[in-house]
């Protein structure tokens, strides 16, 4: 973090305030980590925050330590819109742009504070008072340590924030195996361990807690792949019937699109997963090197992301939506095969 920028924050913190601490759409281990991080520690400093998630997440990431009083802003608008409109400050975690919180955008027109983004995510709009951005760290919840730290106030992180950043970092390095993962990650989650995170039951608590129904949808969803080996690029499909055949539940699609990854030799994998209820098609790319599924999704998905990994959508039907999908690849065989 900037040295100016830690002035201001410890300004902008150096009396109790009521914060909101938002994390992006469909949050996942790490935007739901990094806020139930910051908001423990910001809680034992004296202040009042408050999470607001745009929408539901899986039940997988429902053990963090205060879970039970993250508000949805889908299911509990009027809730919500009270806590927004007495707001001092806002933080926005592990998004770039406030068109990723989705409805929520609108219902903090009535915040008239300030914000301060805390965010991996490439390309950062420029929207808050202190923007925390580097996309060169492995998550959302590595940064949010750095920022305590920053603070001067590492050793007073709990176990349930360490518990909680932990949680995020573990998701969104793959287990730490993605090239974002430096050494400085690797102590950092020593500090945390140090300080009381359970790795061991983390890991349980994300990765050993399949349904029987998930991992029969992962086999549809495997039976299904396809490996387009002249472009290193394998994709998987997922229609809405199939979903429903497994009882579909938030969160169960959760890291398929890496298991076109694992197979030799390619470096692009992409999911289509059909959405009949948002008449879309949502869509996650992986990418090993320097293929850049932020720019593909950007210029063709309407998503973004980072280099390895973005999202996006599609709002073609499925099958029209593979086609357009394989269309575009012959113009981006020579970056994919060199
Ligand atoms: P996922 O495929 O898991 O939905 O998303 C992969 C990564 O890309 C995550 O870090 C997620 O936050 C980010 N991401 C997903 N969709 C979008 C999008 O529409 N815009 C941007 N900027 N990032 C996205
Ligand atoms: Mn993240």
């Amino acid at each position: 973090m900037k040295k100016d920028d830690i002035k201001v924050v410890k300004k902008l913190l150096n009396t109790p305030k009521k914060i909101l601490i938002i994390p992006h759409k469909n949050p996942d281990g790490d935007a739901i980590g990094a806020s139930l991080g910051l908001y423990d520690y910001l809680r034992s400093q004296g202040h009042h925050p408050v999470v607001i998630a745009p929408n539901e997440y899986p039940e997988f990431l429902k053990w963090m330590p205060g879970n039970e009083q993250v508000l949805i802003y889908e299911s509990g608008k009027d809730a919500c819109e009270k806590v927004i409109g007495e707001a001092e400050l806002c933080f926005t975690l592990d998004f770039n742009a406030l068109n990723r919180i989705g409805d929520l955008e609108s219902g903090l027109k009535s915040f008239s504070g300030d914000y301060l983004m805390i965010d991996h995510h490439q390309q950062p709009d420029t929207y808050a008072t202190v923007t925390y951005s580097d996309v060169s760290m492995s998550s959302t919840c590595e940064m949010v340590y750095h920022f305590i730290d920053a603070l001067g106030h590492s050793d007073l992180i709990s176990e349930a924030t360490a518990n909680c950043l932990y949680t995020g970092i573990m998701t969104d390095t793959g287990s730490f195996r993605f090239p974002a993962t430096t050494s400085t990650t690797h102590r950092v989650i020593a500090s945390l361990i140090d300080k009381g995170a359970k790795n061991s039951e983390i890991h349980n608590n994300i990765y050993d807690s399949n349904s029987p129904e998930r991992l029969q949808l992962l086999g549809c969803a495997l039976s299904n792949l396809t490996a387009l080996e002249e472009y290193n690029t394998a994709y998987i499909t997922l229609t809405a019937k199939e979903l429903d055949q497994h009882q579909f539940k938030k969160g169960d699609t959760e890291g398929f699109v890496n298991y076109g990854l694992s197979l030799k030799g390619i470096r692009f994998a992409v999911i289509f997963i059909e959405n009949i209820q948002e008449g879309i098609v949502k869509i996650s790319l992986r990418s090993k090197g320097d293929f850049s599924v932020n720019e593909f999704s950007r210029k063709h998905f309407q998503g973004g992301g980072h280099i390895n990994a973005a999202g996006g959508k599609s709002d073609l039907p499925l099958e029209e939506t593979v086609a357009f999908f394989k269309s575009l690849l012959p113009q981006y065989k020579e970056a994919l095969t060199q």
